[in-house]
């Protein structure tokens, strides 16, 4: 029988982990990986924006490496439109592939508001290596930066923007920073430990136009006085990369590819195309804690995503268990996540709450399960990261804690005790994500 033909789309991290795995599972077939950008990894972008690391070690799969997995590759090309009843993928150049089975793998693109001026130059997002390079280029130790929203993303490279900047503005259209990571309580404490570092935070603040103004760039709001700015970091959302698919008409006529926030999928993660597999940003799959169908446009996800279908394409039939929903962020010392049903207001919540410290913790409880948290603490206090991993184990594995959710109401802030006690690293060492050990990256 011929080898397999898989084409995967997209060379982020659900495109490159799917790869690896093929090899990994011994799957001779043939790949052709089409991607509009070379394989990097987005979540590191900001240690390259502080300098910590350098554009090299933003690659996740050298050239040399493609060549070895024997993966052939198109690159800065992008898909156009796909005929899935013919198994063929057309590319922006007019260009068709076929395949034997697909990845779609394209990601999402940071999405800039529509308000004037939102387009011009000097104004930037933070999503690709461009960006990250024009954004270094432009970022200046004297200058104003003033960042555009205050969510998860802005936060993954705030460290790199403070460091570099002479003075930094946090504008949020929002009551609150970080409305989608934490409660109000969480972004009070987070807004005062920025405000300890001279940073001013504007949040119920809707900007109205950026406008050019002698190099630099004025800030205008519908409320309150505008200002200028040395760079202006647009940190507003983003979109899935699927309006090559949506604007597909040929799929929607013949009832091909169902899509909704992203693209549906079973739990083996096919779509309603059984050769048309999705992965990362772009798959709409089951959340780990409540059982919808989401998008969670996170790194562990799309790795994850990427693996499963690759053991499906070599025809093991490994089964998605779910995703679960995770923020992890650190922001000028401050250290802040949150997992799972964080924001569950039908939930029974705990919290503890120690202002001197800035330390705050929330459990949210159905039952006797632990559903959701949210974590805060400053970055040197060490017994931190043991907690981030022991609140993510807890959440994950939903082993019911019993008489320990009484003593976390007690003791908020000593979650080892119930960890352990919950037998949580035995609930989920057999949970492996291909239902065997994983390999080395490097294997
Ligand atoms: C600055 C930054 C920091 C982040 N930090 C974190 C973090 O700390 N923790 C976390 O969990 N997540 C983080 N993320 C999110 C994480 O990077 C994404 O969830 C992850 O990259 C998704 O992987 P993916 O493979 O689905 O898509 P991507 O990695 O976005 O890859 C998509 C690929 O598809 C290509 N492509 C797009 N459209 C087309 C097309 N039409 N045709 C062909 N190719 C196409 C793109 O060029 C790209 O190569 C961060 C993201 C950014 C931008």
């Amino acid at each position: 029988m011929a080898e397999k033909r898989h084409v995967i789309l997209g060379a982020g991290t659900a495109g490159i982990n799917c790869i690896r795995t093929l090899r990994q599972l011994g799957d001779t077939g043939e790949i052709t990986l089409i991607s509009a950008e070379r394989p990097y990894s987005r979540m590191v972008l900001p240690y390259y924006l502080n300098q910590s690391i350098s554009e090299s070690h933003t690659e996740t799969a050298s050239a040399r490496q493609l060549l070895a997995w024997k993966v052939k590759t198109v690159f800065g090309r992008k898909a156009a439109s796909l005929e899935p009843g013919q198994n063929k993928l057309k590319l922006d150049n007019g260009e068709e592939v076929e395949y034997d089975d697909l990845l779609i793998a394209t990601g999402s693109s940071a999405a800039r508001p529509p308000i004037p001026g939102a387009e011009g130059p000097g104004i930037h997002t933070f999503w690709t290596l461009a960006d990250a390079k024009a954004v270094n280029k432009q970022i200046s130790p004297k200058g104003h930066t003033v960042m555009v929203g205050a969510g998860f993303i802005a936060f993954t490279c705030f460290d790199g923007v403070l460091g570099r900047s002479g003075k930094v503005t946090i504008i949020e259209v929002a009551p609150r920073i970080l409305p989608r990571m934490v409660d109000e309580t969480g972004a009070r404490l987070a807004t005062e430990w920025l405000e300890n570092l001279g940073v001013r935070v504007l949040a119920g603040v809707r900007l109205k136009s950026l406008q050019p103004v002698d190099g630099k760039t004025r800030l205008s709001f519908e409320q309150g006085r505008g200002f200028t700015a040395d760079t202006v970091l647009l940190a507003t959302g983003i979109r899935t990369n699927l309006d090559w698919l949506r604007s597909n008409v040929s799929w929607v006529e013949g009832g091909g590819l169902k899509l909704n926030q992203g693209i549906v999928v079973d739990e083996y993660l096919r779509s309603s195309v059984p050769n048309v597999y999705a992965a990362g940003d772009v798959a709409e799959t089951r959340n780990l804690v409540t059982g919808a169908q989401e998008v969670h446009a996170i790194e562990p996800t799309a790795q994850e995503h990427g693996r499963v279908v690759a053991a499906n394409m070599a025809g093991r039939n490994v089964k998605y268990a779910g995703s679960l929903l995770m923020n992890i962020v650190s922001v000028g010392g401050l250290d802040m996540a949150s997992f799972g049903s964080w924001d569950d207001g039908n939930a029974e919540a705990i919290t503890g709450l120690d202002p001197r410290r800035h330390a705050y913790r929330k459990y949210l409880f159905r039952g006797e399960r632990m559903v959701g948290a949210i974590l805060i603490s400053p970055s040197k206090e060490t017994w931190l990261e043991n907690d981030v991993g022991m609140l993510k184990g807890l959440v994950q594995a939903g082993s019911p804690l019993g008489g320990w959710k009484e003593f976390l109401r007690k003791h908020p802030f000593e979650i080892k005790k119930p960890f352990l006690a919950a037998r949580t690293t035995a609930a989920l060492i057999p949970r492996t994500t291909l239902g065997a050990p994983t390999p080395s990256p490097r294997a």
